[in-house]
């Protein structure tokens, strides 16, 4: 394995002043009520960066008191809709201002690897709150001709109080995603980021009291899934639950959601996504894409290519040139600027992602490269391939969330359009071919929210995100992020 780590430097334990570990409750910085905190881990060392607050059901309440009073009786709900765009814009540009301390606090805490913070998780944060931000005041209902001697028309009116629970894969990514439409439909915010992640959330936060953002309209609870964050799913004074996260947590949020007031859910979740390639595709464009497409994010994409099917013609010639690029990852220190992978997120899902690799060993799949631990400090895992994977197995069907990658010969395309959608999930599907009816074909028979074709991971604030099937309800980003927020309301007036 030609896999390098390189040495973990010093620039890994503080390449960064972390500036905020408290709660941020209608626009004060606040210890938990418990007055506990939990240790945030840098992926890369297994070390503490800091201790953070622990927001309880005692403060998701305190949180939400004070986004009622912001979304009832504060400015924002009197303010125009081009002001709270102004808004948005506004901390999009501190966002932007500040991206390299950002970038340096998402590697430090998330592992990913620094390049991939500032050419991607950033710049797609800073756009996500530029675009909600044109979106304010854009925000319209219609006119509609019913029968008789009626003026009938609809407001979208924001939801009301909102809470938002993240994951620790893209946090800042996140967090825009959520922030961005709540905040230009009018709503008012209780976030949780993700226990493992939760330092970019707070700098944000800070970031949005600077831009002016009033008080109550966000506050930000750190804590855990099981406290925090089923407390904000319980709640009776949250309008709606936006949810980013695995499946069997997306379901006890629809519970408490139906146990308690009805709030509306959004909920974006896991994957199994088919990537095909054709033989009529352009190869090394199809290789390039689907290394992308599986180990970007150290294999922590909800969207991840993680089944991948390859017409059996093309099927060797492929793994070849495959096992090629896997062999120059640089996986190590992500502060490095060499490094191309870096640690998974925790000890948990280190462990989660060597159980997998064992069951495809077992199952009998081919280990082509990886399977091991990289160094001895950190949750590093070499780039792993198998190829003779089969359906049926455990890697074929259950998300992995990791750097591993599963190579599916198949041999037509009905055949792989039934196989491609034998799965509980349907976030994302990706199509390499020539052959444009081929391609349109694929694109409207893949039961997936997304279809890339000839291109993989193509993420835009204006491209609605999100599953078909057990992947999730609802989708994120574009105009459609926006009905999320909104709830239509009919006025209907005698004239
Ligand atoms: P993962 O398994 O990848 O950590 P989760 O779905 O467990 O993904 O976590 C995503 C987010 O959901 C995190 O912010 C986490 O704290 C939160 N969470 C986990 N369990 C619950 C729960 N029972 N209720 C509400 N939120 C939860």
């Amino acid at each position: 394995m030609s896999t390098t780590l390189a040495p973990l430097t010093g620039k890994s334990k503080s390449p960064v002043k972390i500036r905020q570990t408290r709660m941020l409750i209608d626009g004060k910085w606040i210890n938990s009520t418990s007055g506990r905190t939990f240790e945030t881990i840098n992926p890369a060392t297994g070390q503490v960066i800091a201790n953070v607050a622990e927001g309880e059901s005692v403060d998701v309440d305190k949180a939400v008191k004070a986004a009622r009073k912001a979304f009832e009786a504060g400015p924002w709900r009197k303010m125009s809709a081009r002001e709270r765009g102004r808004l948005l814009y506004k901390l999009a540009d501190l966002i932007e201002e500040n991206k390299d301390e950002l970038a340096a606090l998402e590697t430090l805490d998330n592992g990913k690897p620094l390049a991939d913070s500032l050419s991607a998780d950033l710049p797609l944060a800073i756009d996500c709150y530029r675009y909600y931000g044109g979106w304010a005041d854009k925000i319209e209902g219609k006119t509609i001709p019913i029968t008789g001697p009626y003026f009938c028309y609809t407001r979208h009116e924001p939801i009301g109080v909102v809470g938002q629970i993240i994951p620790w894969n893209f946090p800042l990514l996140m967090q825009a995603w959520k922030w961005g439409p709540a905040l230009a439909a009018g709503c008012t915010v209780v976030l949780k980021p993700a226990e493992q992640t939760p330092l970019s959330a707070l700098r944000v936060g800070e970031l949005a009291m600077e831009a002016g953002i009033p008080q109550g309209v966000i506050n930000i609870v750190p804590g855990f899934g099981e406290t925090a964050g089923a407390a904000i799913a319980e709640h009776m004074d949250i309008d709606k639950v936006a949810f980013t996260g695995s499946t069997e947590v997306g379901k006890l949020i629809m519970q408490a959601a139906g146990r308690s007031n009805l709030k509306r859910i959004s909920l974006e979740l896991g994957g199994k996504s088919p990537n095909i390639i054709f033989a009529d595709s352009d190869l090394d464009q199809a290789v390039d894409g689907s290394h992308l497409g599986l180990f970007l994010n150290q294999g922590q994409c909800c969207c991840a290519g993680s089944r991948l099917f390859v017409e059996r013609k093309v099927h060797d010639e492929f793994v070849d040139r495959m096992m090629k690029k896997v062999k120059n990852t640089k996986v190590g220190d992500p502060f490095d600027p060499k490094t191309t992978q870096g640690p998974q997120i925790s000890q948990e899902q280190f462990d989660k992602v060597m159980s997998y690799i064992k069951a495809g060993q077992n199952e009998g799949a081919s280990m082509l490269t990886g399977g091991s631990r990289v160094g001895r400090q950190g949750y590093f895992i070499e780039p792993t391939v198998f190829t003779d994977v089969k359906d049926e197995m455990k890697i074929a069907r259950e998300e992995i969330f990791g750097p591993v990658m599963s190579i599916i010969p198949f041999k037509d395309v009905d055949e792989v359009i039934q196989r491609g959608n034998r799965t509980m999930y349907g976030l994302a599907a990706a199509v390499w071919t020539r052959d444009i009816s081929k391609a349109h074909r694929l694109a409207a028979e893949l039961k997936a929210g997304t279809v890339w074709v000839n291109c993989y991971d193509v993420f835009d604030a204006a491209a609605p995100f999100g599953g078909y099937k057990m992947s999730g309800i609802g989708r994120e980003l574009g105009e459609y992020a926006l009905r999320n927020y909104t709830e239509v309301k009919t006025v209907t007036i005698q004239i």
